[in-house]
């Protein structure tokens, strides 16, 4: 069988045993209903196989990788579910009754954007250990006021406890990624009540420019006040990546 890599898929595979041996035992899996995004060839999805979930539902976009995810089903057919579809469009609510694990490699393409949506669902998850390139790991978990904090790493620490494992060198992937990746823990854990929206709507134009001050950034919102942004306990001058979570919130709360 010749399988024609799609960069625009971000077919990279782990091929490293140890590796993957290593991802799908951070954690006593046994019972468990887990699902996998993205399995390519199945070299993850056998290795969670041996852990003996309860069930895997794996979801691959590739329909071209059927005959491999074909024979792996065929040595576990009340075990392994095959979705082929795109994961952006799966219903995870629909999946299973009980709470899920996900496990993943994830395409780099699509890590972030899909693992916020999947914290919008977080009741269903009992946590995901995922692989995503380095620098999407450093912003995940990056606090206030260091280089990597940015929308993302306030969207996710206000959902969920992040945990990193160990970093994986581009050698062990084929083809051979430029970059380095890492795996990561998201546990779901709800801290504050809050609106998804408006805070998400004021992450983006507080972060529009880092290097202005929240005050200017916030300048174009329609109920914008700069006393507002002080009765917040804010200081107006400070910059974006200097204002913790939970002040965002508060931003979000009085200004949209
Ligand atoms: N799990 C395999 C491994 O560890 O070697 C492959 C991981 S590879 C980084 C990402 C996989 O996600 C590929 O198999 C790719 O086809 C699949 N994929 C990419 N975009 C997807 C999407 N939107 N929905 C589902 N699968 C997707």
């Amino acid at each position: 069988m010749i399988f024609k890599f799609k960069k625009s898929l971000g077919q990279h595979f782990l091929k490293d045993t140890e590796t993957l041996k290593k991802i799908a035992s951070l954690k006593n899996i046994e019972n468990q209903v887990i699902v996998e995004i993205g399995p390519g060839k199945g070299a993850l999805t056998k290795m969670i196989l041996k852990q003996n979930p309860k069930k895997l539902i794996v979801v691959e976009k590739d329909k071209t990788l059927q005959p491999y995810l074909i024979k792996i089903k065929n040595n576990h057919p009340k075990t392994l579910e095959i979705i082929f579809d795109d994961v952006l469009s799966i219903d995870f609510n629909k999946l299973d009754n009980n709470k899920l694990i996900l496990l993943a490699n994830l395409p780099y393409n699509i890590a972030s954007k899909l693992i916020l949506n999947l914290l919008k669902n977080s009741k269903i998850f009992r946590y995901l250990i995922v692989m995503v390139q380095k620098e999407v790991a450093e912003r995940f978990s990056a606090k206030v006021s260091s280089k990597a904090y940015s929308r993302i790493s306030i969207l996710a620490q206000l959902q969920s406890d992040i945990k990193k494992y160990f970093d994986v060198s581009p050698e062990k992937f084929f083809p051979k990624p430029n970059v380095t990746s890492s795996v990561i823990e998201i546990i779901p854990a709800k801290k504050y009540d809050f609106d998804y929206q408006k805070l998400d709507q004021i992450l983006k134009v507080s972060f529009r420019q880092r290097r202005k001050t929240i005050k200017n950034n916030l300048k174009n919102l329609k109920k914008f006040s700069e006393k507002e942004i002080i009765n917040c306990g804010v200081d107006p001058n400070l910059r974006p990546q200097n204002i913790k979570p939970e002040d965002y919130i508060k931003l979000s709360d009085a200004l949209i």
